[in-house]
């Protein structure tokens, strides 16, 4: 039992410091004779929880952060779920498990800004994955952590968390690597938002890190398995074999574990927080994932704070808080507990007082903006305050969480004493919607114009919404959206378009759907049907950058450079893809100087770019500086080993400077990561024919012939004539 320090944060009641078990101990009822009034206060339930674990102030300690992206709370065993999560259970079980916790935004990027700064999203401004940066003037847990002299490290398993959007500022090693190398190929062909790295890979990156530092650390994990798609890996898969999710969650658990007993035989001791950005809807209110609703499946989160390694042992007993918590106290508790200053101006207050029996509420502000955004849905905001929760849309929500956690009864119109109340609660947050940051300038927009993409004006964001808009009336187009996508992975192309043209007809406004029904189109070699799917939503006023970049990709691809160009060009910013649609249009329309400098400018933001030294090493490569190119190849490898078209281009190096057997390693490895790289097995194919391996040319020929689209006909044929 480690020893207690009162009076911290003013909290008003001695603390009791009970040896052993908590709960039905003799000691506490001793206590009660003598403590009673202060213990009435605060309410008898306090002293029936006997809290045993306490966090100490310590300056001298590790702090570990993990977050289990799309977790919900109700699916750990510590919280009566079903999947099996012993590594977790007994951190709970050694620790503080909060069983009233939530997040403030139901995405993956505003809610981990809210988590490392403290702060809400109208306050620290990111309020959704795309089209956002943190500010690198923000302070978070690693820039004020680091201050006090600890190492800081993070280790992300998702692309949401990409160091484009910011989340790096204060780290000293911020590890976005998704290059799996248990599962290479794993994300090719993957789309950005899809690809990630598996937590036993995020865990052992981790413990690397930690295994080189000597002094105290502060380290982030992220692991990103639970979110869609549920594939678990190896036995997970067999063990929940109608239930991938839990499957998910387990496996998540089992790898973490990983973690947890390295850390234990640490000489300091590790304060751990485990929580969730955000749930998982799984079907409850007809929301199968999450980013439209906000429901407690999705809302609340679990989380779990405890003590690994020297000091407590197994000496602590688990306590259960019902109080609220918020992810806003997240970063509070860790500067209290690592006798950091105290941030007064942050919204959240330190849990420590919560877990010496501080009941005190905790009102907490949520919102969800990405279908306002993308959609031009009604903005979802809204307050909890005690298990009251009100959610203002067009059609407003109020619940008893604690009476009717399902959230099955509306009280809204019937508590009228209640919900006015409520609704000025959360008045006194921010609540103005957000403007969209992804919506082009009147610059851009005029230069639409003169394109001749924009009829009329563009849509901005409305000031006044109708049922019509209420995310509730359109759920049944989100559901739609996620079987389209799940088509659209399994390869069922015709019917993910289907299903993205009856989306677009109900609402002409949703600007994902354009964008994935174009890719849908892509993928099935219909390049035509792509670029007019993306100009079609430009003319009905959809006018995010993510369609105007898309839509210069895919003109460039489809042999309309200069046009590419003439969409992208100044206008490119510090957007990442932008950059790269950018710099692959000028190398198209042979302009390799011009795509170089563009690049280069990827490397400014991000020096450990791999696929801008690719697309530097093909540029070279097309400018006839092949030294140049193999150099910019290599570094490219060694940054990013996913990266197939880095190993395509240094073959064509090599085979140009007879070196022709590397060559056709590099294309193999090229085929090993992507089985679908039609250059690579091109390649492969004739230099085979050529060497008079006509066998081996065979298997990638027929591999080739398999995937090429229609429009590679001519390819084909010469495929077909080399290996007859
Ligand atoms: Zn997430």
């Amino acid at each position: 039992m480690a020893k207690k320090r009162a009076g911290h944060r003013g909290a008003q009641v001695p603390p009791p410091a009970p040896p052993g078990p908590a709960k039905g101990s003799q000691r506490p009822v001793v206590f009660v004779g003598i403590a009673l009034a202060a213990l009435l206060s605060i309410g008898v339930w306090w002293w029936l929880r006997a809290p045993a674990f306490a966090i100490d102030v310590d300056a001298d300690r590790n702090v570990l952060l993990v977050t289990i992206d799309t977790l919900r709370a109700d699916a750990l065993a510590s919280y009566g779920g079903r999947a099996v999560t012993p590594n977790l259970d007994r951190l709970a079980s050694r620790g503080v498990r909060f069983t009233f916790a939530h997040a403030h935004a139901v995405v993956t990027l505003p809610s981990h800004a809210s988590i490392l700064t403290g702060r809400y999203p109208y306050e620290h401004g990111v309020r959704d994955n795309t089209g956002y940066r943190l500010a690198q003037t923000q302070a978070t847990a690693a820039t004020r952590l680091k201050a006090q002299g600890f190492a800081t490290g993070a280790f992300v398993g998702g692309f949401p968390l990409d160091r484009r959007f910011g989340l790096g500022v204060g780290f000293d090693v911020y590890d976005d690597n998704l290059d799996d190398s248990r599962t290479p190929g794993a994300s090719a062909g993957l789309s950005n938002d899809e690809r990630e790295r598996r937590a036993d890979a995020v865990v052992s990156s981790a413990l690397e890190w930690i295994g080189r530092q000597s002094g105290k650390w502060f380290v982030w994990v992220h692991v990103y398995d639970p979110h869609m798609t549920y594939d678990p890996p190896g036995e997970w898969k067999t063990r929940f074999p109608a239930d991938p999710y839990l499957g998910e969650v387990s496996w998540t658990d089992a790898a973490l574990g990983a973690l947890f007993d390295r850390l234990s035989s640490q000489p300091r001791p590790t304060l751990a927080i485990v929580t969730s950005d955000h749930g998982e809807g799984l079907g409850d209110h007809g929301e199968l994932t999450h980013g439209v609703f906000a429901y407690e499946p999705v809302l609340k989160v679990p989380l779990i704070v405890s003590e690994i390694g020297a000091r407590r042992g197994s000496t602590g007993t688990g306590v259960t808080i019902e109080s609220p918590a918020r992810h806003v106290d997240l970063l509070p508790t860790i500067l209290d507990a690592a006798g950091a200053p105290a941030d007064a101006a942050l919204p959240g207050a330190s849990l420590r007082a919560s877990i010496a029996g501080d009941s005190a509420d905790r009102p907490s502000y949520f919102e969800a903006m990405t279908p306002t955004l993308t959609r031009g849905w009604a903005p979802l905001r809204g307050v909890l305050v005690g298990r009251e929760k009100l959610i203002d849309l067009p059609i407003a929500e109020l619940y008893d969480v604690g009476a009717d956690p399902a959230e099955q009864r509306n009280l809204f119109a019937t508590r009228t004493d209640r919900a006015p109340v409520l609704l000025n609660v959360l008045k006194t947050y921010n609540v103005a919607p957000p403007g969209r940051p992804q919506k082009e300038t009147p610059e851009t927009l005029d230069r639409l114009r003169s394109l001749g993409y924009i009829g009329g004006g563009s849509a901005a964001v409305r000031e006044a919404y109708t049922d019509a808009d209420d995310p509730k009336r359109l759920i049944e187009l989100e559901q739609t959206m996620t079987r389209a996508a799940d088509a659209f992975r399994q390869g069922r192309l015709d019917e993910a378009i289907e299903m993205y043209q009856s989306v677009i007809a109900k609402r002409a406004d949703t600007e994902d759907a354009y964008r994935k029904l174009a890719l849908a189109y892509w993928r099935g070699g219909r390049a035509a049907d792509a670029i007019t799917t993306l100009e079609t939503a430009l003319r009905n006023g959809v006018t995010q950058s993510e369609v105007r970049i898309k839509l210069g990709q895919y003109l460039a691809q489809a042999g309309q450079a200069d046009k590419a160009i003439a969409l992208l060009a100044g206008e490119e910013g510090d957007d990442p893809d932008a950059l790269i649609a950018l710099g692959n249009a000028y190398q198209l329309a042979d302009r390799p100087d011009d795509a170089i400098r563009t690049y280069k400018r990827l490397l400014e933001i991000d020096p450990s770019s791999g696929l801008a030294y690719e697309n530097i090493g093909t540029s070279q490569l097309r400018a006839g500086d092949v030294a140049g190119a193999e150099a910019s190849l290599r570094r490219a490898i060694e940054l990013d080993r996913s990266l197939a078209g880095a190993y395509t281009a240094l073959g064509v190096v090599l085979a140009g400077t007879e070196r022709r057997p590397e060559a056709i390693e590099a294309w193999k490895s090229a085929v090993a990561i992507d089985p679908v790289e039609l250059n690579a097995l091109y390649n492969l194919t004739i230099n085979l024919a050529a060497a008079g391996r006509r066998d081996e040319a065979r298997v990638y020929g027929d591999r080739y012939i398999a995937a090429a689209p229609p429009t590679m006909a001519a390819d084909v044929a010469a495929i077909r004539k080399a290996t007859q």
